[in-house]
């Protein structure tokens, strides 16, 4: 018999004590329970309705000074995971690679449809309305209030859509070719993609983010967008979710983009209806494809272990996928969704015995 009760009231304290020497030690009697319950998790689920987060937990963004040239350091000095033995690369993907009760055709699909949605986010900004805490807690803010050193930032994303100017709202392309040019382009298309809020915290850092789309292989031609603003209500700080917005001026690109969107929602829902019928705790894939040190694109599998809803309704996921600085925002995709198929959730942080995404829906 599973009890789950040790671990809601930890959070619950955890959430509510403001004295530091007492929420370590229930920090510790924490991790102690959740190290005995590790192999329940990885057949039962469980649920609670309070996001995880804890005063030491890692956000996966990747720090450089010298920006794209001090990836491979990073890469190869990895600490979490040294030889990033479980992180495929998206050019070499098969079947074989997927835990055995899922490799079907299907999942293959969807995750090619993942990779072509995944996109690495860059930027040297931070914002000084970053808060210092996460709202709610005492728990220290990714680079609160502006902290800065001149280190450039890499996370990951999702392209949610792709829509052509609003006639009515936009004006000329906003991109930065565009913007330094007498004659900027008057059709332009938005593409929205949706990251982690401590990876692109509002306008002032959108503005300053460079999306690399199809970055699968160190061959992979350079194609990026302009960051240029936030969807409308498309920040959540307590849930780490942000959505934003870039543009390009090249129809094709728009076009191409938009179909692999259509393309991944189409595949997502057939893959549901494929496992309607097969028990809960028999189909808790998880895969996620993203930019682990700003690299070309890589896949990582695991299993979801716990469910949480907020006040808000957001849901939010633990998991045992890997993940490494550099998969911020990265699309974490849970197999059993039945309301909303496409998997929304971008990925958070880790704690010592499992990862975690922000808020996302279904
Ligand atoms: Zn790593
Ligand atoms: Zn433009």
């Amino acid at each position: 018999m599973r009890d789950t009760r040790w671990r809601n009231n930890a959070m619950s304290l955890l959430w509510s004590t403001s004295n530091m020497a007492r929420r370590s030690s229930l920090v510790n009697e924490w991790r102690s329970a959740a190290s005995q319950l590790q192999a329940s998790w990885r057949n039962s689920a469980t649920y609670s309705t309070h996001f995880v987060r804890s005063a030491n937990d890692t956000y996966e963004t990747e720090w450089t000074f010298e920006g794209d040239q001090g990836l491979p350091d990073r890469f190869q000095n990895c600490q979490k995971n040294p030889t990033h033995a479980n992180f495929i690369p998206v050019t070499s993907l098969e079947l074989s690679h997927f835990p055995e009760e899922f490799r079907r055709p299907s999942l293959l699909t969807l995750t090619e449809c993942l990779r072509d949605v995944t996109v690495r986010l860059s930027l040297n900004k931070v914002s000084s309305k970053r808060p210092s805490v996460f709202p709610g807690t005492n728990f220290e803010y990714p680079f609160g209030e502006g902290k800065h050193d001149g280190r450039y930032r890499f996370g990951s994303g999702r392209i949610r859509f792709v829509n052509e100017k609003d006639p009515y709202e936009d004006g000329t392309c906003p991109c930065r070719e565009c913007q330094a040019s007498s004659d900027p382009k008057e059709d332009w298309w938005r593409v929205g993609v949706v990251t982690a809020t401590h990876v692109v915290f509002n306008k002032e850092e959108a503005v300053e983010t460079t999306c690399r789309v199809g970055y699968d292989s160190e061959d992979s031609s350079l194609v990026t967008l302009d960051g240029y603003g936030i969807a409308k209500r498309g920040t959540f700080v307590e849930e780490d979710r942000c959505n934003v917005l870039f543009c390009t001026h090249d129809a094709a690109l728009a076009n191409r983009l938009a179909k692999c969107v259509a393309d991944y929602k189409s595949i997502t829902e057939s893959v549901v209806q494929e496992f309607s019928g097969v028990p809960e705790d028999e189909k808790r894939l998880t895969i996620i494809v993203s930019h682990p040190h700003g690299y070309p694109k890589r896949v990582t599998f695991g299993a979801w272990q716990h469910k949480d809803k907020d006040k808000n309704g957001f849901t939010q996921y633990t998991y045992d996928a890997d993940t490494c600085k550099g998969t911020s925002g990265a699309p974490v995709y849970v197999l059993d969704r039945k309301k909303l198929p496409f998997c929304n959730h971008p990925h958070s942080a880790a704690q010592d015995l499992f990862n975690y995404c922000g808020g996302g829906y279904g």
